[in-house]
């Protein structure tokens, strides 16, 4: 991890830094220590890169402990893996540091993201520390898919079915000062669906991550497809605590059609495939839930028990838990 200034504080940051991630594994030729890693791409696969920034006070604040802002950078750009059915290989990470901030913090972060990434079995192969104005940290992931095989997002075609896993509007409700502990998890500790987008690789037609919330983000899988959706309301899956939460809401879907960073996987797949689909859930782990029907036209519709269509609230905004 070559540092962009010569001070040695930053050498010693950077080594005490790099010494807490694995940083060898399948096809890492050189890792750290050189000018820039040497990979060896999967014979007959294709890669998949992707990359995101957590920066303080947007995406983490004082209540992450160092151990879930590194856990989090992570496992947010492996959630984009799963939702291509890509597995991942490598990661690069630049790290933004503040004048002054405590080594103790940094090397949370360190574990934090090497947990992260000894679970999913990834190799850390370069780096970068800056200083700057905010705490922040730049994940960039590495991974391979056979050819041909990826899940993207222009797929879906009208009578397929949309399928969702895990359950909705958690890490948004998490974001509440009086949260219970399931809920804040979810939203400092997600967990990528890797093993379910790898199992959905040929029984999906499209595919995309919940970011962003799931009216928003099924609308870029549809915007990407040239189709609609329509949603039903009351089969939209909630977990326990996330309903006790809504209990009082005039909207009680509203977490779960708009809170954003659940990182499930949101699918559509076509009725005879749906068997098959669950089976591959079941596999790895996750419950997977048919929640509407993609349809000509454009657009996402959701409709509530009554039958009418749902008003649904745009625009996620990270840290804001009013705002959904
Ligand atoms: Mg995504």
């Amino acid at each position: 991890m070559p540092g962009p200034s010569g001070s040695a504080g930053e050498f010693e940051l950077i080594a005490a830094f790099t010494g807490l991630l694995p940083t060898s594994g399948e096809g890492v030729r050189l890792g750290p220590g050189d000018d820039a890693a040497l990979l060896q791409p999967p014979r007959g696969e294709t890669l998949v890169a992707t990359v995101d920034a957590v920066v303080e006070g947007v995406h983490f604040d004082r209540r992450y402990t160092p151990g879930d802002i590194g856990w989090k950078a992570l496992a947010v750009n492996l959630s984009d893996l799963a939702a291509m059915g890509a597995r991942p290989l490598w990661a690069l990470v630049a790290l933004g540091v503040p004048r002054g901030a405590a080594a103790a913090r940094l090397r949370g972060i360190a574990r934090g993201l090497g947990a992260c990434a000894r679970l999913h079995g990834l190799a850390v192969v370069g780096g970068n520390v800056t200083r700057a104005a905010e705490l922040s940290l730049t994940v960039t992931v590495l991974g391979a898919v056979a050819r041909g095989r990826a899940l993207r997002r222009d797929g879906a075609r009208a009578g397929d079915l949309v399928l969702v896993s895990g359950t909705l509007g958690d890490a948004a409700l998490g974001l509440a000062p009086d949260a219970a502990a399931s809920l804040r998890r979810r939203q400092r500790r997600p967990t990528p669906r890797l093993a379910l987008g790898l199992g959905l690789r040929r029984l999906a037609t499209a595919a995309i991550d919940l970011s962003d919330g799931l009216a928003q983000d099924l609308g870029h899988l549809c915007g990407a497809s040239g189709v609609g959706a329509t949603l039903r309301a009351a089969d939209l899956p909630r977990s326990a605590a996330a309903r006790a939460a809504c209990a009082g809401r005039a909207d009680p879907w509203g977490p779960a059609l708009s809170g954003g960073e659940d990182y499930e996987l949101c699918v559509t797949v076509p009725p005879a495939r749906v068997g098959a689909a669950m089976r591959a859930a079941e596999r790895a782990g996750v419950s997977l839930t048919v929640i509407g029907e993609v349809t000509r036209g454009h657009g996402v519709r959701v409709l509530g028990p009554d039958g009418r269509t749902l008003p649904v609230g745009q625009g996620h905004d990270h840290l804001a838990p009013g705002r959904f």
